[in-house]
């Protein structure tokens, strides 16, 4: 998709600061960190939104998850708490459409989100 964002710092025309990548995503460090450590894990397939997503995509992202998981154990997050963020499309705040799911640790996270 030559026209999206984030398929563009995937392929590394667009430089991010990567923190993860194996054969199914790349993780980089999100642009305008919202907490201490803020980092976006994305699939290398481009997929719009989780509302655009395929059955077969579900298999990718829970994939993703325990990659998440894992990530925020070897980083020291596990016994304090994160929270792991997917918005989708525009009452969700979604503005990259690729779909993409925030980790966001190191302060304490406030409910209900805005
Ligand atoms: P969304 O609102 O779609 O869930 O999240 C998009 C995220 O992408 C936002 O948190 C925003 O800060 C981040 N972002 C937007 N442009 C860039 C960019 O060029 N590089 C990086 N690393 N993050 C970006
Ligand atoms: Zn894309």
């Amino acid at each position: 998709m030559e026209n999206c964002l984030f398929c563009r710092i995937i392929s590394g025309e667009i430089p991010s600061e990567r923190v993860y990548e194996d054969e199914l995503m790349v993780g980089f460090k999100d642009i305008n960190p919202v907490a201490p450590t803020h980092i976006l894990f994305v699939p290398k397939k481009h997929i719009a939104s989780l509302e655009a997503s395929e059955d077969e995509d579900f298999l990718l992202y829970a994939k993703m998850l325990k990659v998440i998981r894992d990530y925020a154990k070897e980083n020291g997050f596990s016994e304090a708490g994160y929270r792991v963020i997917n918005n989708c499309n525009a009452n969700g705040g979604q503005d990259v459409y690729h779909i993409h799911f925030h980790l966001v640790a190191g302060r304490q996270m406030q409910w209900p989100p805005g």
